[in-house]
């Protein structure tokens, strides 16, 4: 039988990467073989408690080397990993554990309680707790699991069409949909990452972003551990943990979420880390703030920001480092083999520069939501997956972004996007972050107002000064209303949909 699958990745590397470190975390630090070994028998184990083929096996943790064991583990065995956000509440937690009908849940220790209230009504025979010990018979402890069980698992049929993973979307337009990525999605968007970025084996990845993103898992870990490269993996976004771990490292490649890199720009210990072996930086998930790209460049750094989702496994495009400067404020071109076009609503395509929904196709892009039929056939129009989100190309190819479809403002039936306008306030260094949003008027049938969080003092007049002259009058916010802080998903985005129906312009 063979296995085509992620689940086999890393005994394939144990020959080939015999004496690496795969993956270190704090002082656990496990050779490609020792990672390997652990896979194999916790795949025996998985097998053992009755998971076979397609079953669901739902994982609560932070990024924690066993994360990985567990998801090749179930690659292994053909069962489908369902990665869930630690940030989210309990009953949260419960929607995506019934949704997906996981049979076993791996918990970490801290999150035992949590873990307990979400799985308690549902179909979850088993939980393994990750570094804690075993409590009842249904709770097991990781370690002795695997340490009682078979080197010599199980190994079954995978193709790379078979579901890998259901990761559930980020919410932040509605509630989270299961996106079903499969072994073929995952490697595919692998080989993307390795020939867009130059991935080498000496890669020394760091990752700051939890795995149970698929920015993490999908840019970083995979692509690392295909290539027989190393991961350093932190369990909280710390920035100076991450400035000190380059060093201690000599970290390569850091891939991660514009907030994480404007936070590490901000840290007092900034200044004087020594970042030269730094030479792959990767941002997407939402735009990044010029003021950022600037603060890396003047460390003779390089930005890549690329565009993806989940249900893209998550690369759609990305920015040549040699272009960065060039195509600033650009998203870059579709990957290797993905690829991009702009969609009129009745689905022509579009000419280069002018705006549309984004659609993608590629063997990255997933088929399915999870049990969700409707929403399934809603995300395509034939070959191509839509993305909810409007931008355009260029002649060359090179994607700008305007916002998502749902955020966009319709003003006296000029299209407004809000990302443009924040984009601009952000440059005013008092404002920590901001959303515009469209409130309803009488005349306009909407105008956009400002949702601002300061760190310093400065008023609503300064900020539509700081406008004044730089667009066009109809796209200037009405007001500007100050926050103590933004309503976010558990990833960090702003929740939009929180915020309208709140504010008025009264
Ligand atoms: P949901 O689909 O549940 O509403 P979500 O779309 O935020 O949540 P994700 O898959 O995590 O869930 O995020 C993908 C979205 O993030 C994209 O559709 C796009 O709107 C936004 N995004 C990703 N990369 C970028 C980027 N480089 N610039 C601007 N927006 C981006
Ligand atoms: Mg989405």
């Amino acid at each position: 039988m063979k296995n085509q699958g992620l689940g086999s990745w890393i005994s394939r590397r144990r020959v080939k990467s015999e004496g690496d470190i795969a993956v270190i975390q704090g002082d656990r630090a496990y050779r490609y073989e020792e990672l390997g070994d652990r896979i194999d028998r916790f795949a025996s184990a998985l097998a053992e408690r009755g998971v076979a083929k397609g079953d669901r096996v739902a994982y609560l943790g932070n990024n924690h080397p066993d994360f990985l064991t567990s998801f090749f583990a179930c690659g292994l065995v053909g069962a489908i990993f369902v990665p869930l956000n630690t940030r989210l509440a309990p009953r949260e937690l419960e929607y995506m554990i019934e949704d997906s009908g996981a049979r076993l849940l791996i918990a970490h220790e801290e999150l035992r309680d949590v873990a307990r209230a979400a799985a308690w009504s549902s179909a979850i025979e088993r939980r393994i707790i990750v570094d804690g010990p075993a409590e009842v018979p249904a709770v097991e402890s990781f370690e002795e699991v695997v340490a009682a069980a078979s080197a010599t698992p199980p190994v079954a049929e995978v193709t790379l069409d078979d579901p890998a993973m259901i990761l559930y979307t980020s919410g932040t337009t509605g509630r989270p949909k299961g996106a079903v990525l499969t072994h073929g999605n995952f490697t595919w968007n692998s080989m993307n990452v390795l020939v867009d970025y130059d991935l080498t084996s000496e890669e020394r990845t760091l990752l700051i972003a939890p795995m149970f993103h698929v920015a993490s898992l999908g840019m970083g870990a995979l692509p690392t551990l295909l290539k027989g490269g190393t991961l350093v993996v932190q369990e909280k976004v710390d920035p100076g943990a991450v400035l000190a771990a380059v060093q201690e490292h000599g970290i390569t490649s850091l891939s991660g979420v514009p907030t994480t890199f404007q936070m590490l720009a901000e840290h007092p210990g900034w200044d004087e880390a020594d970042l030269s072996t730094l030479r792959r930086l990767t941002c997407g998930g939402s735009s990044v703030p010029l003021r950022v790209i600037e603060a890396y460049e003047k460390r003779g750094l390089s930005f890549s920001s690329g565009y993806g989702m989940t249900e893209t496994s998550p690369g759609a495009t990305s920015l040549p480092y040699r272009k960065a400067r060039e195509h600033v404020g650009s998203s870059g071109i579709a990957h290797f083999f993905t690829d991009v076009r702009i969609a009129s609503p009745d689905g022509d395509e579009m000419p280069a520069g002018e705006a549309g929904e984004i659609e993608i196709s590629g063997p990255n892009v997933m088929k399915e939501y999870w049990l969700r039929p409707d929403a399934t056939r809603d995300a395509h129009r034939g070959e191509w997956l839509r993305s909810g989100d409007i931008g355009f190309l260029d002649e060359q190819g090179y994607l700008t972004i305007s916002d998502r479809v749902k955020d966009m403002i319709i003003s006296g039936g000029e299209n407004i996007y809000p990302a443009e306008i924040e984009q601009l306030i952000m440059e005013r260094t008092e404002i920590e972050s901001v959303a515009v949003i469209g409130v309803p008027d009488e005349r306009w049938g909407e105008v956009p107002l400002a949702i601002a969080v300061a760190r310093s003092e400065i008023t609503a007049e300064d900020v539509l000064a700081h406008l004044a002259g730089r667009i066009a009058k109809y796209k200037i916010p009405r007001g500007v209303r100050f926050v103590d802080e933004l309503p976010r998903t558990a990833s960090g985005k702003v929740r939009k949909v929180a915020l309208r129906g709140k504010f008025t312009l009264e």
